[in-house]
């Protein structure tokens, strides 16, 4: 058995960032920027007003209440036409344009309105609910640094500053295949011996999750010829292949056997639980992750190295999940077998600590436990821990 570490380093290292495009905006949640974002406009674009109300002179209202006379109305996305002069004022709509003459802005609250003659009560000081032209973002302002992950936040400033498209890692196209003469697909009535593939559902969808682009590359029964041909179909027309099934010690696990044949293969035993063996290769240089077929092994392993590596090529700068402390509700206790555990565990916010409930079910076959879960307590090797010991944990969401 080899350390984590080790298997990750080994992954990450042929997992690298993919060259660099142009994308849309509209396609561009949850990719990660390529280069410097360089504001070429302000925003807001020009001075505004933050309220319904009246452009005033802040001066005109030394002295209140004080009546002025209104000489026009100006909505959001309509200029306005008159300068505002002594004892007037413009009635303004929030987002609109500030007059020239106006130095200030009552909220309509503070007024009441007879006719063209609007009577102020309260003074304002000069700038009054303005929104300075570049309040936000300057021209010329580094808006997001190469290397951001774009939110949806992200998504919106670049609409505003006028960005159709934007320099990104590419999205990584991700085939998922499932291997095992016992997996069916259809919804039909089980035959002796088959069972339902969930893996290449769970798959896609952890892929999409996490903004990568999911390819279905369906199911393989456990024959060499046919493993061999969907990977390389799959390596000719995704980016990266994810696998499951077939990469244990098992006399039809063809998985490990085609990749080292056609692919450049290392076949790993890692000190880990679940989740141990990992095939890991590349075929004409694409990343396959051949992942280990019990649901919840081939869920951790995707967690541990398949995520972490396809992350990396999408030129995230941090493709591992950050371990943190969390207190463990109940004892989780282990025998020491080389190995570290991951235990599946609630984990709540209580009073700012991180406090986990192991669920039942931890067996590698129960992805029901799994999916109850939303994240995995990390034991280190050795006995476990009692209750109200500080854990390591992977929030998984
Ligand atoms: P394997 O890694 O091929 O030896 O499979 C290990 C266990 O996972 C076996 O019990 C398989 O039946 C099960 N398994 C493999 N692939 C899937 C899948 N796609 N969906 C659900 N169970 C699977
Ligand atoms: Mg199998």
């Amino acid at each position: 058995m080899i350390p984590i570490e080790e298997a990750r380093t080994y992954v990450m290292d042929r997992c690298r960032p993919q060259p660099t495009v142009g994308t849309d905006v509209a396609d561009a949640l949850g990719l990660v920027t390529s280069a410097d974002v360089i504001a070429n406009e302000s925003l807001p674009p020009f001075a505004n007003t933050a309220m319904d109300g009246f452009a005033v002179r802040s001066a005109d209202l030394d002295t209140v209440p004080v009546r002025l006379e209104v000489i026009e109305t100006i909505a959001a996305g309509h200029n306005p036409t008159r300068e505002v002069g002594l004892g007037q004022a413009s009635r303004i709509m929030t987002g609109a344009p500030i007059p020239d003459g106006a130095d200030a802005i009552v909220m309509v609250e503070k007024t009441s309105v007879d006719g063209d003659v609007v009577t102020i009560e309260a003074q304002v000081e000069p700038g009054n609910h303005i929104r300075p032209a570049g309040d936000d973002v300057k021209e010329g302002d580094l808006v997001f640094p190469a290397g951001t992950r774009l939110s949806a936040g992200h998504l919106g400033v670049l609409c505003s500053l006028g960005f159709q498209k934007i320099d990104t890692f590419p999205r990584l196209r991700v085939g998922v295949i499932s291997t095992g003469d016992e997996l069916v697909d259809d919804g039909g009535v089980l035959e002796p011996g088959q069972i339902r593939d969930s893996n290449r559902r769970t798959l896609l969808s952890l892929l999409s999750e996490d903004a990568f682009l999911p390819v279905d590359l369906g199911l393989v029964a456990d024959n060499e010829l046919a493993i061999e041909e969907a990977l390389s179909q799959g390596a000719q027309d995704c980016d990266a292949v994810i696998t499951s099934g077939g990469v244990s010690m098992g006399d039809f696990d063809y998985v490990k056997a085609v990749l080292d044949r056609i692919g450049d293969m290392r076949w790993m035993q890692i000190a880990i639980k679940p989740a141990k063996p990992l095939a890991f290769g590349t075929i004409s240089g694409t990343p396959i992750f051949g992942l280990p077929g019990n649901p919840v092994s081939s869920m951790v392993s995707y967690e541990l190295f398949a995520r972490a590596g396809l992350r990396s090529m999408m030129g995230f700068r941090e493709p591992i999940r950050p371990i943190i402390k969390g207190v463990a509700a109940k004892s989780m206790r282990r025998k020491a077998d080389g190995k570290i555990h991951y235990v599946r565990v609630i984990a709540e916010q209580e009073n700012g600590t991180t406090v986990v409930y192991p669920v039942s079910g931890q067996g590698s076959h129960m992805l029901a436990s799994m999916a109850r879960s939303n994240s995995l307590a990390v034991l280190p090797d050795g006995e476990g821990c009692e209750a109200g010991e500080q854990v390591d944990v992977l929030l998984l969401d």
